[in-house]
């Protein structure tokens, strides 16, 4: 047999056909999505049903709090669990009524199931149910899995999110609302809030919520639409519920932003004088931000590895925004009904990949030599230490960058890694 050819295994495929791959795949699993959820819910707390290995995952990932009360935590299951000795379901609830009666802050509670839960089958949905039975209407129990087993660190957001939904309350008459699905950074969130308001819009709500009992009420008459394009879960459980999607590239960079506000506006019939007013000044200072970093960006070489699935939006801003030559996208999952306003943008010809032969990935992505790797932490160091320009993409997911006002930080995560080699090439 023949040997593949590494150098062109992804050339010639593209949105409508990519290269789909299901060997190894290096990613976080989805516990490290509480990392960010916790943040954004104030009242939530995040209880991992998982092992010692989830535990320290969570330590190492998050960093020990030592100041402040946590808001996530681990129950261990051990030996004993493992080996059918204990009944897990009533160790749980104690677990659960000890937390509870020393933590009254807690409004939400969330049993993460993780890779040990889910091979001996422990049944978090029925655990969350009884402990409602318990615990509502003062505190509302959820679940959802935040395993490693075929998943990756963003579908731990997606699944929270869908079980969020489930437990919506439903409305058949309510005005018209807008829904933004997808956890941002609080002060993206803020900024938009003010951007809906001056269009005249009032009746709009994010989803997550920062506090539980901020979760609005579901219909009809909603209208979503995602901040974060890995959310398929989440869509599909909106949409059984009534919601329709309006459909727009993610709001990522000037263009993003500006198409994602328009599509907007258009389902809520703001007019394009006003629209135009209002966001004008954002578009400006978002063109000239990125603008800052275009020099360094420009004509770059850039592979993306999959691994937060925000990058085929990540590669339309890059390329679009900036003027990046786009190597191959590499992502987890395709989902073809979020992404495809991303696709638009790009060249039909861009390399696309889906899923994951990290090898042969790794041995593509050497061949190509591009100027900068966007991947995982598990491949940025060894790739640093070829001496190639790398950014996790995890960072994605923890920096402010939706919104006009984040345009030029988002460039600027990028620039940084090549500026720094340029400058460290300039001092040896
Ligand atoms: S959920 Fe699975 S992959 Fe994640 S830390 Fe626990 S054992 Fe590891």
């Amino acid at each position: 047999m023949s040997a593949p050819d590494l150098k062109s295994a992804a050339c010639g495929s593209s949105a409508a056909e990519p290269l789909r791959q299901r060997g190894q795949h290096e990613v976080f699993c989805g516990l490290t999505s509480i990392i960010w959820l916790h943040r954004k819910m104030q009242d939530a707390f995040f209880l991992i049903v998982g092992s010692r290995t989830c535990a320290h995952l969570m330590q190492s990932a998050a960093g020990v709090m030592i100041f402040a009360e946590p808001r996530f935590g681990t129950a261990i299951i051990d030996e004993r669990d493992l080996a059918g000795m204990a009944d897990m379901h009533e160790e749980l609830d104690r677990v659960v009524d000890r937390l509870l009666s020393r933590r009254p802050d807690i409004r939400m509670l969330v049993l993460v199931g993780s890779c040990p839960s889910e091979v001996i089958k422990l049944d978090l949905d029925r655990a969350a149910q009884r402990l409602n039975k318990v615990h509502a209407p003062d505190r509302r129990v959820l679940s959802y899995s935040g395993s490693g087993i075929e998943t990756t660190f963003t579908q731990g957001e997606d699944n929270f999110l869908t079980a969020l939904v489930r437990d919506m309350p439903q409305t058949e008459t309510a005005p018209t609302s807008l829904l933004v699905v997808g956890a941002m950074s609080d002060i993206a969130e803020d900024q938009f809030e003010r951007i809906f308001r001056s269009l005249g819009l009032e009746d709009f709500a994010f989803l997550p919520a920062r506090r539980s009992t901020e979760i609005p009420s579901i219909g009809p008459d909603t209208r979503y639409i995602l901040a974060q394009p890995y959310l398929g879960t989440t869509a599909s459980e909106l949409e059984r519920r009534g919601a329709q999607r309006i459909e727009a590239p993610m709001p990522l960079g000037e263009e993003g932003t500006t198409a994602w506000l328009r599509a907007i506006a258009d389902t809520f019939g703001v007019e394009t004088e006003r629209f135009d007013a209002i966001t004008g000044p954002g578009r400006e200072r978002a063109k000239k931000a990125v603008a800052h970093y275009r020099n360094a960006l420009e004509g770059k070489r850039i592979f993306l590895f999959p691994d937060s699935q925000l990058e085929p939006s990540i590669a339309r801003f890059l390329h679009r925004e900036t003027g990046a030559d786009i190597v191959e996208i590499g992502t987890p999952f395709l989902h073809r009904r979020h992404t495809q306003p991303e696709f638009d943008l790009l060249p039909d010809t861009v390399a696309v990949s889906e899923g994951q032969d990290v090898d042969m990935q790794i041995e593509r992505c050497r061949a190509a030599d591009p100027d900068l790797i966007i991947c995982g932490m598990g491949l940025g160091n060894p790739f640093e230490a070829e001496g190639r320009s790398t950014k996790w993409s995890i960072e994605l997911v923890f920096s402010p960058i939706h919104g006009y006002e984040q345009a030029g930080d988002l460039a600027e995560l990028f620039a940084r890694p090549l500026l720094r080699r340029a400058a460290l090439e300039v001092a040896v």
